[in-house]
């Protein structure tokens, strides 16, 4: 085992314009460009791993870029001389180096598995427990906007393919409720809708939204409320079906959610989540409760996708709900690969690890190394 240990891991920096010109969430957030993360790892043997990280802004969940390879620069020194094929272990050296900060632990994971893959001549989904038959439905990431804007952005998406999309609201329940009427005006058969709050609304305000809406909509609503304890008392005074996402960040909050059954689904996004390591055993948890499960990332480029799609080809398909294309959001292409989107379905690559070949022009030379 010890020729495949690490012996070197690179990071690079890519900037990541945001393909919309700016992207607006609840409570005024703005978004125009992602400062990606992107690690290397070198074996003794010379093979090598690639991960991304790359935290929507730094306003989404507790994450970002700087945060990232700050992390990084704790962690990848006491990595050095270990056998990445040994994921769990590799986590628990990285919990050993540093407490929280999942966001900087998720790109050596993912790099991880990507050699684990290449070293045993297999796709990751195959190792993540195998593929399944199914092609993976893509989901749109509509931003706020005028409800017509968002209605027309929702008929691009469908131009696509794409069978799902969410909708993001502002926080003001007459203009919200007038996004989600516009955005599902056209709905199809066999179509599905995120409503996503991102926490953004009280209570009080999300009651009076709800109120204002046409009866018969159907949608799910996503992270409606910014704590737990919103989210609970909502839940008890509604039926509308959700999805739990910023507060869903871990194995134990999972638990919580499941033990207090607070939600239908989850927004898996694998690098909030730490990487495929922890993503597998979220999965495997909701899997076992019974929650919908729709695989995602905060946002990310080519081999943040890669990921996606390689833990998305192991949920039978009853409990995925969809896929996010991380890269419908970026305008940089930073790796190529066999995971291309068709009709607004894609498979996982059938070539070792992730499947990837970044492009190193993109990538330039590495900001930071450890050997
Ligand atoms: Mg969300």
């Amino acid at each position: 085992m010890t020729d495949l240990s690490i012996a070197r891991i690179d990071i690079y920096k890519v900037d990541l314009p945001y393909s919309g010109g700016v992207y607006h969430l609840s409570g005024g957030r703005e978004y125009r460009s992602f400062d990606s993360t992107i690690v290397r790892i070198t074996t003794q043997t010379g093979l090598t791993g690639w991960g991304e990280s790359t935290p929507f802004g730094s306003t989404y969940v507790a994450a970002h870029a700087l945060g990232v390879r700050a992390g990084i620069e704790e962690i990848a020194p006491k990595l050095i001389g270990l056998d990445p094929r040994r994921v769990d272990r590799i986590n628990d050296a990285m919990d050993a180096a540093l407490l929280g900060h999942e966001h900087a632990k998720a790109a050596i994971d993912i790099a991880c598995w990507d050699v684990y893959g290449k070293s045993v001549g297999l796709p990751v989904c195959e190792l993540l427990g195998g593929r399944t038959e199914s092609k993976l439905p893509i989901i749109s990431s509509v931003p706020v906007a005028d409800p017509e804007e968002m209605r027309r952005m929702v008929d691009s998406f469908r131009g696509k393919g794409y069978r799902g999309h969410s909708i993001k609201i502002g926080g003001e329940p007459v203009a919200d409720a007038a996004r989600i009427a516009a955005s599902l005006a056209d709905k199809r058969e066999g179509e599905f809708f995120l409503v996503d709050a991102n926490g953004g609304l009280s209570v009080e305000v999300a009651l009076r939204m709800l109120r204002l809406l046409p009866p018969g909509l159907d949608f799910v609503l996503e992270a409606p409320c910014r704590t737990w304890r919103e989210c609970a008392s909502l839940r008890r005074r509604t039926d509308v079906p959700m999805v739990m996402d910023e507060l869903a960040t871990d194995e134990s909050s999972l638990i919580h959610l499941i033990a207090n059954d607070a939600a239908e689904g989850i927004g898996l996004k694998i690098t909030k989540t730490g990487g495929l390591t922890r993503s597998r055993r979220v999965r495997d948890i909701c899997l076992a409760a019974g929650s919908t499960i729709s695989v995602q990332d905060t946002t990310g480029s080519d081999i943040a996708f890669a990921a996606i799609v390689h833990l998305g080809q192991t949920i039978p398909e009853r409990f995925l709900r969809c896929v996010l294309e991380t890269r419908d959001m970026v305008t940089v292409t930073t790796a190529d690969g066999d995971f291309g989107v068709v009709d607004g379905f894609v498979t996982a690559p059938r070539t070792p690890g992730l499947g990837v070949v970044p492009r190193m022009e993109v990538l330039g030379e590495p900001v930071a190394s450890y050997c």
